[in-house]
């Protein structure tokens, strides 16, 4: 396990997912009913931008730095105020480059009575995290493989949550394993919401992913992709793309909404693409 994420947080596919992750616990919190967050792969949690990692990529550069200086459509802005809002909050008291990771943004965006279980398999990045989390008492950090997680830990006793499944993808077969932890989450608790994200690198092995979730033919399943940057190579990422399983009703059109401002901001060529379909429909 080599990969470390500090060198691509804040990157233009951190902030499609960040900015989707905030919109789902957004939405959640219009009830006041308890929710709870299952994140299989969680990271270190907190991120300095002007640290080592970040600088030697340069990622964030592009990604949320741009987003932060510009000057968004109304639309847009107003639905990302509450990820951009929780950023830049975090910066008056951690640091001014500093940059949440999906379990910061989640605990800045749950409530009291909301619940978040982290999974990390890395020990110092573990370590990081349960530093961060603290003594928070909404959440529990493990040191526990997230391919588990899904049959240790769904269906949630809240009866209400998301499971986020955002794995390095250094290993071959994690397209696969993807599939094959859906199918398990969705047999186990099948009103849950499920965001799955995968890297634009290998476009045949995108297509058959999708093709195979498709396949699943599990109800409301929304596919979401950005490509930020021209095809290289199948080592270089052009693009990154989510399958969102049980999407509140609003998610799709306010996806597209976002994503149509900020592509332009982000993408190498000042344009980017968006793709926002259902892969499979309402039942
Ligand atoms: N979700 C984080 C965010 O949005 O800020 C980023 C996570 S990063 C893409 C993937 C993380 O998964 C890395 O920190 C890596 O150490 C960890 N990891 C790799 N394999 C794992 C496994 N089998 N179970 C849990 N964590 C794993």
């Amino acid at each position: 396990m080599n990969y470390r994420h500090a060198f691509h947080a804040g990157n233009p596919a951190d902030v499609m997912k960040h900015a989707a992750l905030a919109r789902v616990l957004t939405y959640f919190a219009k009830k006041d009913n308890a929710y709870r967050v299952v994140d299989t792969h969680a990271g270190a949690g907190l991120y300095d931008l002007a640290g080592t990692s970040a600088l030697r990529t340069g990622e964030a550069e592009s990604g949320i730095e741009r987003v932060l200086a510009a000057d968004l459509p109304a639309p847009a802005a107003e639905l990302l105020a509450p990820y951009l809002d929780a950023v830049r909050e975090l910066r008056t008291h951690a640091g001014p480059k500093r940059y949440p990771g999906s379990p910061a943004l989640a605990l800045a965006l749950g409530r009291p009575q909301d619940r978040f279980l982290f999974c990390e398999l890395n020990r110092e990045e573990r370590l990081k995290l349960d530093k961060f989390v603290g003594e928070d008492p909404r959440a529990k950090v493990l040191l526990q493989d997230g391919w588990h997680a899904v049959g240790a830990h769904l269906p949630p006793r809240e009866r209400r949550g998301l499971l986020l499944i955002d794995p390095p993808f250094e290993e071959a077969g994690e397209f696969d394993r993807m599939l094959v932890a859906l199918r398990a989450a969705y047999e186990r608790f099948a009103t849950g919401t499920f965001m799955l994200w995968y890297p634009i690198k290998n476009l045949m092995a995108v297509d058959a992913f999708r093709r195979d979730v498709a396949r699943l033919g599990l109800p409301k399943t929304l596919k979401v992709e950005m490509d930020f940057a021209e095809v290289r190579s199948q080592d270089q990422l052009s693009g990154s793309g989510l399958i969102i399983v049980n999407p509140p009703f609003t998610l799709a059109d306010e996806m597209r909404t976002i994503l149509t401002a900020l592509a332009p901001i982000m993408a190498r060529d000042g344009k980017g693409r968006v793709r926002v379909s259902w892969l499979v429909p309402t039942a």
